[in-house]
């Protein structure tokens, strides 16, 4: 049995739905907010519907953003005919911070991973095919998917699927630890993967 009102008990399990927040972590955030200004909570909530709402994937390179093209394709600083691929928007952010990637990317929104049932046609591959058939100046295609099974069977499915069109196709060094994610390998061990990335032949 519970010992919390039913409203408070709804927004404990609300918190506990969130990934990495055990039960004790929900308590406290949800007495946090018990606690907080009416404006705070309410900034809050605007916030949430904000980024729901306003949000929409770029239809060039399918990253979160709030316009369309995103920032990165909009950029004429940018480096157009080099593509990184990776499999999250969350991988992006973690390129961005390395400050050492000035081209574009393509975010595959997953891997291919028959385990789950996830198949080429599943994530964006046929977008960067298309991408690549659209701009005949790309040189490079930089293979940046995380180093997990799933993630290797997916650079290695795509530097198949782009050798044919004859564009240099390279995956990022082993700096990233196997099994590892870009998302958590810190800037200057991306940076060195980057930097360290090799043709696949
Ligand atoms: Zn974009």
């Amino acid at each position: 049995m519970s010992y919390y009102s039913p409203s408070i008990e709804k927004l404990i399990e609300g918190f506990e739905k969130l990934p990495s927040i055990g039960h004790k972590t929900a308590v406290r955030l949800a007495f946090h907010i018990l606690n907080a200004s009416n404006e705070e909570v309410e900034e809050f909530i605007n916030a949430i519907n904000a980024a729901k709402s306003n949000l929409k994937y770029c239809s060039e390179c399918f990253n979160i953003s709030d316009t369309d093209p995103c920032p990165i394709c909009a950029s004429p600083k940018r480096n157009h005919n080099i593509i990184c691929v990776v499999e999250d928007v969350k991988d992006v952010i973690a390129m961005e911070r390395t400050h050492e990637f000035k081209g574009v990317y393509h975010v595959l929104q997953g891997s291919i991973s028959p385990m789950n049932g996830i198949g080429p046609d599943d994530i964006k591959i046929k977008e960067l095919l298309q991408r690549v058939q659209k701009n005949p100046k790309i040189s490079e295609i930089i293979i940046a998917t995380n180093p997990r099974v799933e993630g290797e069977a997916t650079a290695m499915y795509l530097a198949k699927l782009l050798k044919p069109v004859g564009i240099k196709t390279t995956r990022i060094a082993n700096g990233v630890p196997i099994g590892g994610d870009l998302e958590y390998t810190d800037e200057v061990t991306l940076a060195k993967a980057l930097e360290g990335r090799r043709e696949i032949l």
